[in-house]
C-alpha cells in the first residue's frame, strides 16, 4: 500500500468514527427527555399538577384535554395513547368522568405505568363522602372539584404522586401543596362570604347539565341539570317541561348555560318558559367541567370558583 491510499484509509476511518459518534450523541437522552412526563386529563387536574410542581425542574406536565372539552364526551386519540404510553405517571378523575377513556386506564396500568384516580385514591380519606348516583355508568358523581374540602384531598394525593415520582424535590412538592391548601382555604371562605348574600329560598341553580350536585350540598342549593350527570345521554323534551314548570312554579330568574356544553338545552328550557308566559334570563355562562382558555377569566381551579359563585350571586340577586 502506498502511503496515499493508507492516509485516506485513515481518514475515512476517522470519519467513520466521527459519525458513529454523532449518532451515538442524538441516541443519549438530553435534558428534556430526562425530565419525568406526567400526563393529566381534565383542565382542572392540569391545573392541580402545575400547582404542585411549581418551580420543579424535573417533571412536565401534559394535560390531554384542553380547555372547553367535555370530558364526558372526549375520545382520546392515537397521540393521546402514545404521550401516555411514554409517561412515567397519569393521573385523572375517576367516577367515570373520563367516560371514553376506562380501557385506555387499564392498559397503561397494565404496563406498568402509575394510573392514579384522584377520586379512589381518596377513598379512605376523612371528610371525603362521594355523592351516590344510579344515573349513568358510574356509582358515584365524579364532579367532586366542586367540594372544596374534597379538592384538598385531590392536592394531597398529586403531592404524594409527585413526591413518589421525583422524591429529590419532595421539599417542594410539599411546600407547594400546603400554600395551596392554604389558598383553598380562603377560597371556601370566600364562597361562603359570597352565599351569604343570597336567602336560602332563592338558592336554586339550574345548569345545563348535572355538575353542581356538590356545590349544592356544600351550600344549600336546590341543583337541578336539564341533562343528566353525564352528557352522555341526550335530554328529553319531558325532562324540559318539567324544568319548565318548576322555573315558572318557583318564579326562578336565573337559569346558566356551561361552557363545556352545547347552549342550545338551555335556550330550548327558555323558550318552554317562555312559552307559559313567564320570563326566565340566562344568568351567564358558568365553568362545570373544564376551565377557561388561558389568559380568561377562569383559568385556573381557583379563579374557577369565585368567578362561578359571583357569576350565581349576581345574576339571582339581580333577575
Ligand atoms: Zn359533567
Amino acid at each position: 500500500m502506498n502511503k496515499k491510499i493508507i492516509l485516506l484509509f485513515t481518514l475515512s476511518l476517522l470519519v467513520f468514527t466521527f459519525l458513529l459518534g454523532c449518532s451515538q450523541d442524538t441516541s443519549t437522552p438530553d435534558n428534556t427527555s430526562e425530565k419525568k412526563s406526567v400526563i393529566t386529563t381534565s383542565t382542572m387536574i392540569t391545573d392541580l399538577a402545575q400547582v404542585i410542581a411549581n418551580g420543579s425542574d424535573n417533571v412536565t406536565i401534559t394535560g390531554i384535554m384542553g380547555p372547553g372539552i367535555d370530558p364526558h364526551l372526549y375520545k382520546p386519540t392515537a397521540g393521546d395513547a402514545e404521550l401516555m404510553q411514554k409517561s412515567h405517571l397519569i393521573v385523572y378523575n375517576g367516577l367515570h368522568f373520563e367516560g371514553q377513556m376506562g380501557q385506555l386506564f387499564k392498559q397503561m396500568k397494565s404496563r406498568g405505568i402509575p394510573t392514579i384516580s384522584l377520586a379512589d385514591s381518596m377513598k379512605d380519606y376523612e371528610g371525603v363522602s362521594f355523592i351516590e348516583t344510579d344515573e349513568f355508568g358510574g356509582t358515584h358523581d365524579p364532579h367532586m372539584w366542586f367540594d372544596i374540602p374534597i379538592w384538598k384531598g385531590a392536592a394531597k394525593v398529586m403531592k404524594d404522586a409527585l413526591i413518589e415520582l421525583d422524591p429529590q424535590n419532595k421539599t417542594l412538592y410539599e411546600s407547594n401543596a400546603k400554600v395551596y391548601l392554604e389558598e383553598l382555604d380562603q377560597l371556601a371562605s370566600y364562597v361562603q362570604n359570597r352565599l351569604k348574600e343570597l336567602p336560602v329560598e332563592s338558592r336554586v341553580l339550574i345548569t345545563a347539565h348535572d355538575a353542581f350536585n356538590y356545590f349544592g350540598r356544600m351550600y344549600d342549593f336546590d341543583v337541578r341539570g336539564v341533562q343528566g350527570i353525564s352528557t352522555e345521554a341526550e335530554a328529553g323534551t319531558r325532562d324540559i317541561k318539567d324544568l319548565a314548570d318548576f322555573i315558572v312554579e318557583r318564579k326562578i330568574g336565573a337559569i346558566f348555560v356551561e361552557a363545556s356544553v352545547p347552549r342550545k338545552n338551555i335556550e330550548a328550557l327558555q323558550a318552554a318558559v317562555k312559552a307559559q308566559g313567564f320570563n326566565v334570563e340566562i344568568g351567564g355562562e358558568l365553568l362545570s367541567d373544564s376551565l377557561s382558555e388561558p389568559g380568561g377569566e377562569a383559568d385556573t381551579y381557583l379563579k374557577m370558583i369565585r368567578y362561578n359563585v359571583d357569576t350565581i350571586v349576581n345574576a339571582i340577586q339581580s333577575n
